[in-house]
């Protein structure tokens, strides 16, 4: 797979995307990872990205222009047309479910915006879709773009190492994970759950299946609601005091 993030600060992405799992995977070439300077296509005498909004108000807005001529540039590169995604707190709000859909194609295009925004009309010419990390305000695209970076990478074969299952991991199921614990057996005086330490692999995922629906239940109560529970869950969240 290969991912373009289209930004005014390329270094503040490289400098994410080298590290750790992802910068590991991207030397290995598990991934393909590229981050375009915006202000290099500006051609104007001051290679401005940015200008004042229409009808007035505070603020300035990235104009059409660059960002156009980057992503035809781009186009032209892959001989064909990523699939553009505009990061924005306007834009559906990024889930796992997502993610994995998007793990699944070969090219991603990702606009960060800065200041007020970007000028609608690029928007509605070349973006296909508009994602958002949470229903709050960031300054820059470029955090967002990460995120979604570093979600969809994870998924990709060769990124993680063969031994983490993200089957298990929190959302993948609709659920979130059990709770985990490593060593000492004994912490300050808490010990670890016995079952964890029998060696019976049916009672261990018995009781990781139970404290996932807990953990939900607790924690996120409205992800329960999407679940299809059992009579026995029913149960289980009653004898909980969280249903
Ligand atoms: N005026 C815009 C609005 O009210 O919708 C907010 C612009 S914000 C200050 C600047 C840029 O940060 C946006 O263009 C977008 O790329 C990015 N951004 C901010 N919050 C975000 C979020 N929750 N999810 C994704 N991108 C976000």
């Amino acid at each position: 797979m290969r991912i373009d993030i289209i930004t005014l600060f390329p270094e503040m992405c490289d400098t994410v995307l080298d590290e750790s799992i992802i910068g590991r995977a991207r030397k290995k070439g598990a991934v393909e990872l590229n981050c375009h300077q915006l202000r290099d296509f500006a051609f104007d005498k001051h290679r401005r990205v940015d200008d004042t909004t229409y009808g007035g108000g505070m603020g300035m807005l990235m104009k059409a222009e660059p960002i156009a001529l980057c992503f035809e540039s781009l186009c032209e590169k892959l001989g064909k047309k990523p699939h553009f995604i505009y990061m924005s707190p306007k834009g559906r709000v990024l889930t796992q479910q997502r993610v994995r859909e998007l793990s699944e194609l070969e090219n991603i295009a990702i606009l960060c915006g800065h200041y007020e925004g970007v000028d609608q009309r690029v928007l509605d010419m070349y973006v296909d879709e508009e994602i958002s990390v949470g229903d709050y305000v960031l300054t820059g695209g470029e955090l967002p773009a990460l995120i979604l970076t570093d979600a969809v990478c994870r998924m990709l074969p060769g990124v993680l190492s063969e031994d983490i299952c993200f089957e298990d991991e929190s959302h993948y199921s609709g659920m979130l994970e059990y709770p985990q614990y490593t060593k000492p057996y004994e912490w300050r005086g808490i010990e670890v759950p016995e079952v964890l330490m029998s060696g019976h692999h049916a009672n261990i995922e018995k009781w990781r299946y139970e404290h996932s629906l807990l953990e939900t239940a607790r924690l996120r109560p409205d992800m329960l609601e999407k679940l299809e529970l059992s009579e026995k869950d029913r149960k289980l969240l009653h004898e909980n005091g969280l249903d």
